[in-house]
């Protein structure tokens, strides 16, 4: 049976870096809806210039496009021996979309779905003071964990960036459209029994131990 992870919570919650750092320990896929779509806009596909126009009005993207991305990712064969999905699914009808998906898979998934808990109120500050490296992708933020050198990647020393949509006025509306359209995922999950929820509240790394500890593996 093949280990999958999904992850629910608010813009900024911390769903990214956490995700990444699971990846890397289990050494399985880390497969970002936001990210894969914001390539999508950097190289002008046909993808990238629909999703362009939802993200940033802080909108989601329409859940064809971002099947299609998904489905596509876990076909391919790195995601046999499970995967991390941060990012999607986003809404109910993706909940269903993702379960249809792995049905259908040539391998049988089991899904662990984690919330991250966090009250929204502090998350606006962490979005309009997060940066990240083009290049590795490395996650910063000017007030809590900012890069030893005056913005720039610690590991690959070049120039931070500042994600479009992680401005107030479209931090907001991403909230809007997280209540509206993510936050009855919390129940969903919950009645199936799988949801998890860690206290993204914390530290990086207590949220870390956290998590290990809720996923039981050890590190
Ligand atoms: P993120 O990087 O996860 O904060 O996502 C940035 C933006 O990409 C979101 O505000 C949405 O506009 C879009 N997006 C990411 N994942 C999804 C998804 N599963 N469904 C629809 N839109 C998405």
């Amino acid at each position: 049976m093949t280990k999958a992870f999904i992850f629910l919570g608010p813009p900024g919650c911390g769903k990214g870096t956490q995700t990444e750092l699971l990846a890397k320990e289990l050494k399985l896929p880390h497969i970002d809806t936001g990210s894969l779509l914001r390539k999508n806009i950097k190289e002008e596909t046909e993808i990238g210039i629909i999703a362009k126009k939802f993200i940033d009005k802080g909108q989601l993207v329409p859940i064809e496009v971002v099947t299609s991305v998904i489905e596509n990712r876990l076909k391919s064969s790195d995601c046999k021996n499970g995967f991390v999905l941060d990012g999607f699914p986003r809404s109910l009808e993706q909940a269903h979309s993702l379960n249809k998906i792995i049905n259908n898979l040539d391998f049988k998934v089991e899904l662990d779905a984690i919330y991250f808990d966090i009250p929204v109120e502090v998350l606006v500050e962490r979005l309009v003071n997060r940066r990240s490296c083009p290049k590795c992708g490395k996650i910063y933020n000017l007030k809590t964990n900012p890069p030893k050198n005056q913005n720039l990647c610690d590991d690959c020393n070049v120039e931070l960036i500042q994600r479009k949509d992680d401005t107030k006025e479209t931090a907001l509306l991403r909230f809007e459209t997280y209540d509206k359209e993510t936050r009855p995922l919390i129940g969903f999950y919950t009645s199936r029994g799988n949801l998890k929820t860690v206290n993204a509240n914390q530290a990086i790394e207590d949220v870390w131990d956290e998590l290990i500890q809720t996923i039981k593996i050890r590190v």
